[in-house]
């Protein structure tokens, strides 16, 4: 039988708010542990919360920049659930009442554009952080940092549109864009401000109601996200085959086994006996105030990708990458304005330069290579300083040393030859050492130039004027 899998995704994106959600303290990263804490983000018996407007205007935002409907009233709920690092034995966090709905994203899946309906957004805190002891032996303990307690987090409900690990890779690179765009979160995965748990069931190819889904939860990069899923759906596919029943639960995605492991039965709402926070008062969002922040909503990534296709001529399919991160996009720009040869840039940028961080694992924003390095090489290779060949070679050598291409060029030797004699030396060396290629090429067989050209390239170590070369072989084959 032919299955087929659901994708649902919920987001939480840590919101850059200076403060935390209902408190006055510091939200900032890597201080040490439980110096960022007061009585109401510790759940101390008598303390108030009172809602950070800058947190509500982030998460309007994101709302609409996601095609949502604010709602005009949101109430927040208390979340009853016990774990330590989340010292008033439950999280305030919204329910029945959240802060936006029914938008969607748009992502591009194999040329075509596909909507990923936001079912909503909603606001909450964060929980602390728990770390164990390294091992029994060393420490029995536990201990638990209240640094993060109280950050305020969104939380973006995807439909269950997304058919494949690929799709749940782009929707959340889309998410992330979004956020990073609008400047409300770092969306940095690895160091945890940016999470995604996700809801996957497969069923038979033509039915209608879905299959029993699970919850995988502790994927903290991208690629994590579509490895998870990827075996989730094929062990899904393999448990039905066998003729029995795909349980309801929670599973953690462990990294060095590559799998997916039971944790717990799931959760249902009723579970965690939802009821409205008795000491916030209800969200009520003005629309003037809507509008306002509608009216002060950045360049976000569908539009700017727009405008790259429009301003820069450049296809749809580079657009749609060099817009989905922020980062990204500014680098391309940078570097259309130092050298104005967009399509040039786009494809050293998207062939190039994304392989080599792509193998690192890196973003743009860590390259040693930088926009004015790119421009001046392109220059070089205008200018005939070098040739296309070896601009291959110093573009590695930037890429690893972030060393200037003029220094590189000038280090290593790897000045262009424009000189014709030099280089009618070396396609006589060449001819006379393949009389029987010469002797095909004179018969008709054009095809075999190309490996003329490549000949003396190896004879004068890529450095030969390419243009050069061409002229001069042919008028010399034809002797
Ligand atoms: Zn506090």
């Amino acid at each position: 039988m032919e299955y087929e899998p659901i994708i649902g995704l919920e987001v939480h994106a840590q919101l850059l708010t200076k403060s935390k959600i209902f408190c006055g303290c510091s939200t900032a990263f890597g201080e040490e542990p439980n110096t960022l804490t007061c009585p109401v983000c510790t759940g101390q018996p008598g303390s108030l919360p009172v809602v950070n407007r800058k947190a509500v205007e982030f998460a309007v935002k994101l709302g609409l920049a996601t095609s949502c409907r604010i709602a005009p009233y949101s109430l927040f709920a208390r979340k009853n659930y016990f774990y330590p690092d989340l010292p008033k034995g439950y999280q305030i966090s919204m329910y029945e009442f959240p802060l936006a709905l029914d938008g969607f994203v748009e992502i591009v899946n194999q040329g075509q554009k596909k909507r990923i309906q936001i079912i909503r957004i909603h606001m909450e805190e964060d929980a602390g952080k728990l770390k164990h002891g390294e091992t029994p032996e060393t420490s029995p303990f536990s201990f638990v940092d209240f640094n993060r307690t109280g950050i305020p987090l969104v939380e973006i409900v995807s439909g269950p549109d997304i058919q494949s690990p690929q799709e749940a890779g782009d929707y959340l690179r889309k998410i992330r864009a979004i956020l990073q765009y609008l400047e409300i979160s770092t969306g940095n995965m690895e160091e945890g401000s940016f999470r995604c748990d996700a809801n996957v069931s497969v069923r038979p190819k033509g039915q209608k109601e879905f299959g029993t889904r699970t919850e995988l939860k502790n994927m903290n990069s991208f690629r994590y996200v579509e490895k998870a899923l990827e075996y989730e759906i094929k062990r899904q596919i393999a448990v039905l085959n066998e003729g029995e029943q795909v349980i309801q639960e929670t599973r953690l995605w462990d990294t060095n086994q590559g799998i997916t492991i039971s944790m717990r039965g799931k959760e249902e709402a009723h579970d965690y006996r939802y009821f409205p926070d008795p000491d916030l008062v209800p969200l009520r969002i003005d629309k003037t105030w809507v509008e306002e922040i509608r009216s002060s909503l950045p360049e976000l990534p569908d539009e700017k990708k727009g405008r790259f296709i429009r301003d820069y001529g450049i296809p749809e399919y580079d657009a749609e990458i060099l817009t989905s991160t922020k980062a990204m996009a500014f680098y391309y720009e940078e570097c259309v304005r130092l050298f104005p040869e967009p399509k040039t840039i786009s494809n050293w940028m998207m062939g190039d330069l994304l392989r080599e961080l792509k193998r690192d694992e890196k973003e743009i924003d860590q390259s040693l290579l930088t926009p004015s390095h790119l421009a001046e090489m392109l220059s070089m290779i205008k200018e005939g300083t070098i040739s296309g060949k070896i601009a291959k070679d110093v573009f590695e050598e930037m890429y690893r040393t972030g060393e200037r291409p003029g220094k590189i060029v000038k280090d290593k030797g790897w000045v262009q030859i424009l000189d014709e004699t030099e280089i009618a030396k070396a396609i006589e060396r060449v001819i006379k050492a393949s009389p029987k290629q010469v002797d095909d090429y004179q018969q008709g067989k054009d095809k075999i130039f190309g490996f003329f050209v490549g000949e003396v390239m190896k004879q004068t170590k890529g450095k030969a004027n390419p243009k050069l070369v061409n002229d001069l072989l042919k008028k010399m084959l034809k002797e």
